[in-house]
C-alpha cells in the first residue's frame, strides 16, 4: 500500500498503521490503505518547503500550462473519478459527474489566473521616492478538506494555492480518500516538479498539530466542522499563521406567499435534497408565509415521491445514502427529537431498509411541518436530507428570525417583488443570498461565510488572493 505521495513518490505510511475505506451504499470495503502519522506529514512538509522556491519562480505561463493539464486530465478521467466519488460518498452518479466537472473547470479557471498575479505601482507624496506593490505566495500551505464534495474540494483550495505560487500538503478526509488518490495521479502525470503537490492520508488530530505547530507551514485552509475550524484557529494563533476556514452553516430557506412557488420547489431540491442535505449551504430552516404552506408542501411531496433513493451508482437514482451510520443516527435522532417537541411528519421520517438497501445508511426523504424553534432541526445542522416546515406571518419578523443563528453562510428567498429582493438581500447576515435561486455558486463567485460559518473567501480570484502577501518596495532616487 503506497498512497501517500511525498516529494513526487508514492509512499506507506511510517507507521504502517492502515484506515479502512467503505461504500456507504452497502457497507462494502472498498480499500485499505496506509495511514500516515506526524513523521510521514512533516516530511511531506519539508519536501514542500524545498519545492517553494522552485514552483514560485517558475513562469506563470510554465504554472498554468501544468494547472491546464490537469483540468484537461481530469475531464479524461471523468467517468472513472465519478464513480470513485460515487462508491465512496454515496451520491449519485450525476451528481458526482457535475463534481468532477466543476473540479476541471476550476483547474481551468486557476491555469489562467496564474498569469493575472500583479502588483501596483502607487503615487508618493514624496517626489524623490517611488512605491511598488507586488503580491507574492504566502508559502507552504496545509490544507485539509471534507468528505461531502471530496473532489472539487480538492480544486477550490489546490487550484488557486498552486495558482499563486505557493506548494502544498493535503489532508483529505478519512471517508473519502480515494478521490484523493486519483487526483494526485492526475497531478503526478501534469508534470508538477517534486513536492509541490504532497498527500497525507492521515490522522486528523496529528496532521492538524503539525500544520498548527510546524513553523515552514505558512498557511491552513480548512474546510469541515465549526468545531475542527475554532480548534485550528486557536492553534494558529500561536505563529499568527494565515488561516481560512469554511465552516458550518444553518441557511434559511424564505418562502413569500407572492413566490413562484415551482421554482420555489426546484431550488429546495437542489439545495435541500442534493448531496442528501450533506452540504454547509444546504437549505436548514424552509420558512413558508402562512397562506402557501399547504401548496407549497403539496408540490414537494409531489416532486419527492418521484425522487429514486437508492445506490448512487444506479443511473435513475436521486439521493444516495449517507455518509456514515453515525450521520444516519443523527438525522434520525433530529426527527425524533422533533416530533416529541410537537412536529408532524408530513412525509418520510424513517430509516429506508429492504430492496437491497439494508446495508446502507439510507434515510427516506422527510418533510416535517409545525416546526418550532425549540427543536434540534431549528438551531443545529442536520446534514441530511429532512425539510423542517415553518410557517410565519409577518413579512416584518422573517429578517429577524431569519438572522437568529450563530451561523452566517447561505440564505434563499423567493419572491417576485423587486423592491423586496433587494431589501430582504441587503438585510440578510449570510456571506451568500439566493433570490429565486437555489445554486447560488460558480466557479468565479466568492464564497464566504459570516459569523461562525468561517473567514476567508474561496471561489475565483478572491481566493487567488487567500494564498498572497503583500509587500512594500519603497526606493528612494535622490542620488
Ligand atoms: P465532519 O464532522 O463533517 O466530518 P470534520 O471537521 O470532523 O467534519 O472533518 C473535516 C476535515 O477535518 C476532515 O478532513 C477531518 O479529517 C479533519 N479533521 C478532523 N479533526 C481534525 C483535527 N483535530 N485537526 C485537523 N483536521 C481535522
Amino acid at each position: 500500500m503506497k498512497n501517500l505521495f511525498i516529494n513526487g513518490k508514492w509512499l506507506s505510511s511510517e507507521s504502517g498503521e492502515t484506515l479502512k475505506v467503505y461504500n456507504p451504499a452497502n457497507n462494502e470495503l472498498l480499500k485499505e490503505l496506509s495511514f500516515g502519522n506526524e513523521t510521514d506529514v512533516k516530511k511531506a512538509i519539508d519536501a514542500a518547503y524545498q519545492a517553494f522556491p522552485v514552483w514560485s519562480n517558475m513562469s506563470p505561463n510554465e504554472r498554468s500550462k501544468i494547472l491546464r493539464k490537469v483540468s484537461d486530465l481530469i475531464t479524461e478521467n471523468l467517468e472513472d473519478l465519478a464513480l470513485t466519488i460515487t462508491k465512496e460518498t454515496g451520491k449519485p452518479i450525476s451528481e458526482a459527474r457535475n463534481e468532477t466537472l466543476r473540479a476541471s473547470e476550476n483547474f481551468l479557471w486557476y491555469s489562467e489566473e496564474t498569469k493575472r498575479i500583479n502588483g501596483e505601482v502607487l503615487s508618493s507624496n514624496i517626489p524623490t521616492k517611488r512605491l511598488i506593490v507586488v503580491n507574492q505566495p504566502i508559502g507552504v500551505v496545509g490544507a485539509i478538506t471534507p468528505w461531502n464534495i471530496p473532489l472539487n474540494m480538492i480544486a477550490r483550495k489546490l487550484g488557486p494555492a498552486l495558482a499563486a505560487g505557493c506548494t502544498v500538503v493535503l489532508k483529505p478526509a478519512e471517508s473519502t480518500p480515494l478521490d484523493a488518490i486519483k487526483m494526485f495521479e492526475i497531478f503526478e502525470k501534469a508534470g508538477f516538479p517534486k513536492g509541490v503537490v504532497n498527500l497525507i492520508i492521515g490522522k486528523p488530530e496529528k496532521v492538524g498539530e503539525e500544520f498548527i505547530n510546524n513553523r515552514k507551514v505558512r498557511k491552513i485552509t480548512f474546510t469541515g466542522s465549526t468545531r475542527v475550524g475554532k480548534y485550528l484557529m486557536e492553534g494558529a494563533s500561536k505563529q499568527v499563521k494565515n488561516i481560512s476556514l469554511e465552516l458550518g452553516g444553518h441557511a434559511p430557506f424564505i418562502v413569500f406567499e407572492d413566490a413562484d412557488l415551482d421554482q420555489a420547489v426546484d431550488s429546495l431540491l437542489l439545495t435541500k435534497f442534493g448531496n442528501n442535505g450533506q452540504m454547509c449551504i444546504s437549505a436548514n430552516r424552509i420558512y413558508v408565509q402562512e397562506a402557501v404552506v399547504e401548496s407549497f408542501s403539496a408540490k414537494l411531496i409531489e416532486r419527492l415521491e418521484k425522487m429514486k433513493v437508492g445506490n448512487g451508482a444506479e443511473e435513475d437514482t436521486k439521493i444516495g445514502p449517507l455518509i456514515n451510520e453515525s450521520a444516519l443516527n443523527k438525522v434520525l435522532s433530529h426527527i425524533e427529537d422533533a416530533k416529541d417537541k410537537g412536529a408532524k411528519v408530513l412525509y418520510g421520517g424513517e430509516r429506508l431498509v429492504g430492496g437491497g438497501l439494508e446495508e446502507g445508511f439510507f434515510c427516506k426523504p422527510t418533510i416535517l411541518v409545525e416546526v418550532n424553534s425549540k427543536m434540534k432541526v431549528a438551531h443545529e445542522e442536520t446534514f441530511g436530507p429532512v425539510a423542517p416546515i415553518i410557517s410565519f406571518k409577518n413579512e416584518e419578523d422573517i429578517i429577524d428570525i431569519a438572522n437568529n443563528s450563530d451561523y452566517g453562510l447561505a440564505a434563499y428567498f423567493f419572491t417576485k417583488s423587486t423592491k423586496k429582493s433587494f431589501e430582504v438581500a441587503e438585510k440578510l447576515q449570510y456571506g451568500i443570498i439566493g433570490v429565486n435561486d437555489g445554486w447560488p455558486i460558480q466557479i468565479h463567485t466568492p464564497f464566504a461565510g459570516h459569523k461562525e460559518s468561517g473567514i476567508g473567501v474561496e471561489g475565483g480570484t478572491f481566493a487567488v488572493k487567500e494564498f498572497l502577501t503583500t509587500k512594500l518596495i519603497t526606493m528612494n532616487i535622490e542620488n
